[in-house]
C-alpha cells in the first residue's frame, strides 16, 4: 500500500467506537467485535457502520468501526490491524469482494469467526456466514418498476428506449442486481418493444467501477451524445442511488425534465436521503428500500451465535456458492419505494422522519 493509504488505514483506524463496559458484558464475555465496511462516501454504509455498532453494543460486545474508503489494500490492513488487536469476530462487508482471501486465513488461524456483510466475499472457505438482502429480487423490483411504468404490461408496444447500468464488477452482488433486472426486461428487448440503442446489453459494458456516480454520469453523456441525437431516452436501469444521481445530472445538462423533454424513469437502491429527494421532486422515479436497522441485527445475531457454538436463525442454505463453499445466508426482502409510496414505508416505518426528507 502507498504511504497516503497507509496514513489512510491509520486515520480510519482511529476512527474506533469502543462499546460495551466490563460490568456490562451480557452474554458476550467481553468480547471485541471488527466491522470493515466498505466507504464513507454512500450514506448507506455510514448508517450500516452506526446500525452494527448499535446492536453489538446493545448484546454487551465492544467494537471496532473501520472504512475502508473503497481502497481494497487499505480494507485489508485494516482488517489485519484489527486481527493482530486481538478482535474475536468480523463482521466484513467487502470493497473487492476477491482480495480478502490471506487476510481471512490468518483470521482463521486466530479462530475469529467471519460474517460477510451484504457481499458475498468469495473464493475463501473462511466466511461463516452471510447477512444480506435478495439481490436477485432488487434488481427484478427495478426491472419490473420499469416495465410498469412505461405501461408495457398493459399492452402499450412502445417501443421504448431504455438504457442499462450496473454496479462495480468486483462486488458479487453486481450480477444478481443485473441479473434480476434483465429476467425482466430481457423479454420486452427480444419482442423489440424495449431498443437499447448503444447495444450495450452485456454486464461486461455496463459496469461502473466502485459504484462511482462520476463515472456513470461521463457514460450517460457519451450514450446521449452516440445513441440519442434524434431520439429520447425513456428509461435507465440504475443499480444504486449515487448512480442515478449521475445518470440524472448527465439528462438535465442535456436538457431532460422539462415538459417537452420529460425525465425518463430512472430506478435506483438504498433509498438515500438525497435520492428519496429527488424522488419526491420528480427527478429520480424509484430506489429499493433495504432496511439496514434489520440487517445489523441479522449480523450481529450471526456473531454472536458463532461466539457461543450456536447455530444463528438462517433462511438460504443454497444460494450463495463463493467458489469455496455455499455460505448458509440469511437474507431479507427489499421493497419498492416511489412518490407514492415512500411516506407509507420510509416515514411511517421509522426509517426517515419527514423532516429529514425536507
Ligand atoms: C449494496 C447496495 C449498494 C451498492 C453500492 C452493494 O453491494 O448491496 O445496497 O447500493 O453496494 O454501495
Amino acid at each position: 500500500a502507498s504511504a497516503a493509504s497507509l496514513a489512510l488505514a491509520l486515520t480510519a483506524c482511529g476512527q474506533n467506537s469502543e462499546g460495551g463496559s466490563e460490568e456490562d458484558k451480557g452474554g458476550s464475555g467481553g468480547a471485541t467485535i471488527g466491522v470493515a465496511m466498505p466507504t464513507k462516501s454512500s450514506e448507506r454504509w455510514i448508517s450500516d457502520g452506526a446500525n452494527v455498532v448499535k446492536e453489538l453494543k446493545a448484546k454487551g460486545y465492544k467494537t471496532k468501526l473501520v472504512y475502508g474508503e473503497d481502497d481494497p489494500d487499505q480494507q485489508v490492513s485494516q482488517i489485519e490491524n484489527m486481527i493482530t488487536q486481538g478482535v474475536d469476530a468480523l463482521i466484513v462487508a467487502a470493497i473487492d469482494n476477491k482480495s480478502l482471501d490471506n487476510v481471512l486465513q490468518q483470521a482463521k488461524d486466530a479462530d475469529i469467526p467471519v460474517i460477510s456483510y451484504d457481499r458475498l466475499i468469495l473464493g475463501t472457505e473462511n466466511v461463516d456466514y452471510y447477512a444480506s438482502f435478495d439481490n436477485e429480487k432488487v434488481g427484478e423490483l427495478q426491472g419490473t418498476y420499469i416495465v410498469d411504468k412505461l405501461g408495457l404490461e398493459d399492452g402499450k408496444k412502445g417501443p421504448f428506449s431504455i438504457e442499462l447500468f450496473a454496479g462495480s464488477n468486483d462486488d458479487n452482488n453486481t450480477k444478481y442486481f443485473f441479473q434480476g433486472a434483465m429476467n425482466v426486461l430481457k423479454p420486452y428487448v427480444d419482442k423489440g418493444e424495449l431498443v437499447v440503442r448503444s447495444k450495450q446489453t452485456a454486464l461486461n459494458q455496463v459496469t461502473t467501477l466502485r459504484w462511482d456516480g462520476g463515472t456513470a454520469q461521463k457514460r450517460m453523456d457519451d450514450l446521449l451524445t452516440s445513441s440519442y441525437r434524434n431520439a429520447r431516452v425513456d428509461a435507465v436501469l440504475s443499480p444504486y442511488d449515487g448512480i442515478s444521481i449521475g445518470i440524472l445530472s448527465a439528462l438535465k445538462s442535456d436538457g431532460y425534465g422539462t415538459e417537452a423533454k420529460p425525465m425518463p424513469v430512472v430506478t435506483g437502491q438504498d433509498a438515500e436521503v438525497a435520492s428519496v429527494k429527488s424522488i419526491i421532486t420528480g427527478e429520480q422515479t424509484q430506489t429499493v428500500y433495504k432496511d439496514l436497522r434489520q440487517l445489523a441485527k441479522v449480523a450481529s445475531n450471526m456473531v454472536d451465535a458463532a461466539l457461543n457454538d450456536k447455530e444463528p436463525e438462517l433462511n438460504d442454505t443454497k444460494s450463495y456458492d463463493n467458489g469455496a463453499k455455499v455460505v448458509p445466508a440469511f437474507l431479507l426482502q427489499p421493497v419498492s419505494v416511489d412518490k407514492d409510496n415512500y411516506k407509507k414505508v420510509l416515514v411511517d416505518g421509522g426509517y426517515y422522519t419527514e423532516n429529514d426528507l425536507k
